[in-house]
């Protein structure tokens, strides 16, 4: 089995008994961490190391939150300006995603994966929608996410906007893959059922999507409550609040991600604290939308899981968590307050969210018989950095260097800032440009 010594370290394992472990070394063999000791009890190993020089050895980061299908719209100037969140929907994302073929899916999943891997991101809870060519468009992505060497959790966004056949391509699309990662048992991949939002999810289908999940002992990823307009839809055709109605059908529980919740009252904090349902917030694009910040502060007071996803604003983790706290404090005009919140999304909660998913493989943490997934970060402390102290650097610090090198399950992605991919980069960028190009055509 082939092995990797990562010397002279400081290590930060994410784990709460010893978070900061300094002059170590971390010896992975195969896809897992086999030790992790100090340094010089590695003095007669033989075989590949990398010497990380005392920068930061940590695990590589999670996105709970993601929609790879949003990758072609970069720069797309065709979509008329909205003043409402409706509007948004209406002008760009659901225009756009009716345009994605399968080639379109797999090419705007391949870019961010490489650019994961680029920004230590190695973990993606991904949210897919291309409505006029579902069939198959999971399959695509976990291609993409094999061949950069990524772990993937996908769903396919059911919606009845488009009409009932296309809702109804939209279960099979996620009953099939979620059947196909039962039958595979790949440790690189899961499936959750996906949602769009309440006010696109008809009772029948919600009922359908239900009755499938409980059976296989799965979980949704649903948007839930992202804008004030999901709750008043909710209020005037159903007669309650979104998550009152997801609890009355089934949608909570352990393994089911909320999005946002940006627009839940304290009842419905209470629903998702009672069956222990994950909520992730998304900061950067609560904000480019302008639809509000979510209550993090409240919500981890009732004991709620909250990690922390992008929702395609970027893959770069730590970008997010930097205007994650921005948010709350100005949301709350209170400088004190959501550092805690915000940091424990990062360093423990996005943890725990895949430990739900991947029954507790490790991932997100480094210790002995966990996954070897493992950044290097280009970070020398220039203050103490310490048990105390580390939450600190890793909001304020570490956004601002980049990520040395991503070893996932294991394999060694980029290394001294250089990519060791399998595939070509420069020509899947190049596809990406041309596919981009007439997906605008006809946009
Ligand atoms: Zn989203």
């Amino acid at each position: 089995m082939s092995t990797l010594l990562i010397r002279n370290a400081t290590v930060l394992t994410f784990t709460s008994e010893t978070p900061v472990l300094k002059n170590h070394a971390v010896l992975i063999e195969g896809k897992k961490i086999k030790k992790i000791a100090p340094d010089a009890e590695f003095k007669d190993y033989k075989g590949k190391e990398i010497n990380a020089h005392g920068r930061i050895v940590m695990p590589g980061y999670i996105n709970a939150h993601m929609h790879y299908y949003s990758t072609m719209v970069r720069g797309l100037g065709k979509a008329e300006p909205a003043s409402t969140f409706i509007g948004v929907l209406e002008n760009l994302w659901w225009r756009l995603d009716k345009k994605l073929t399968i080639e379109d899916s797999y090419y705007s999943a391949l870019i961010p994966m490489i650019d994961a891997v680029k920004n230590g991101t190695t973990t993606i809870i991904d949210h897919h929608a291309s409505p006029f060519h579902i069939t198959g468009s999971l399959d695509a992505i976990a291609k993409a996410g094999k061949e950069v060497g990524l772990r993937n959790c996908l769903c396919y966004e059911v919606s009845d906007r488009d009409g009932q056949k296309i809702a109804d391509e939209g279960m099979t699309e996620n009953e099939n893959f979620i059947l196909r990662c039962e039958k595979e048992n790949d440790d690189m991949l899961r499936g959750l059922y996906g949602l769009h939002a309440s006010f696109t999810v008809s009772d029948a289908d919600l009922e359908r999507a239900a009755d499938f999940v409980k059976k296989h002992n799965s979980g949704f990823h649903v948007h839930t409550a992202e804008a004030a307009s999901d709750e008043e839809a909710c209020e005037k055709e159903h007669g309650c609040r979104v998550v009152e109605r997801f609890y009355d059908k089934g949608v909570l529980g352990k393994k089911t991600i909320c999005p946002h919740c940006v627009h839940i009252n304290e009842h419905e904090m209470d629903l998702l604290a009672e069956t222990d349902t994950m909520v992730v917030t998304n900061p950067q694009s609560n904000l480019n939308n302008a639809v509000g910040i979510a209550n993090l502060v409240k919500m981890a007071g009732k004991g709620i899981l909250i990690g922390l996803g992008t929702d395609a604003m970027t893959v770069n983790m730590r970008e997010e968590l930097r205007c994650g706290l921005w948010a709350q404090k100005y949301g709350r005009q209170d400088p004190a307050c959501g550092f805690m919140e915000l940091a424990s999304t990062v360093a423990f909660n996005n943890t725990k969210i895949c430990d739900r998913l991947w029954e507790g493989m490790g991932i997100g943490t480094l210790k002995e018989g966990g996954v070897a997934d493992v950044i290097i970060l280009d970070y020398l402390a220039p203050t103490p950095l310490d048990d105390t102290t580390w939450l600190g650097h890793l909001i304020f610090g570490f956004a601002s260097v980049p990520v040395d090198t991503t070893i996932v399950a294991g394999k060694i992605l980029m290394e001294n800032k250089e990519l060791k991919l399998d595939i070509d980069v420069e020509q899947a960028y190049a596809r990406s440009a041309e596919l981009a190009e007439k997906l605008w055509d006809r946009f």
